[in-house]
């Protein structure tokens, strides 16, 4: 497990089927799929890297992380690089 070097969270990085690295909470978040235009959806990671649109649901059937860009408190230092 790594850590964020900005705020000092566990994070993991994933590799997204789009072939990107992409830092995650190492947190894992129990979700169920969301539809297309729900406005309380979020952008999860599964292990597999691929990016699913969820409900959180700590009794939900599918399994991700979110994003570190989305949860660091310092996330506009990392977007400036
Ligand atoms: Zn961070």
């Amino acid at each position: 497990m790594s850590k964020c070097r900005s705020c000092g969270a566990p994070i993991i990085w994933i590799t997204t089927k789009a072939g990107k690295a992409m830092p995650c909470d190492a947190e894992p978040i129990f979700f169920n799929l969301a539809d297309l235009d729900d406005k309380d959806a979020k952008f999860l990671i599964k292990d597999d890297g691929e990016v699913a649109k969820g409900i959180v649901n700590p009794a939900g059937d599918l399994v991700g992380h979110t994003s570190h860009f989305a949860t660091c408190p310092q996330a506009d230092k990392w977007r400036r690089k």
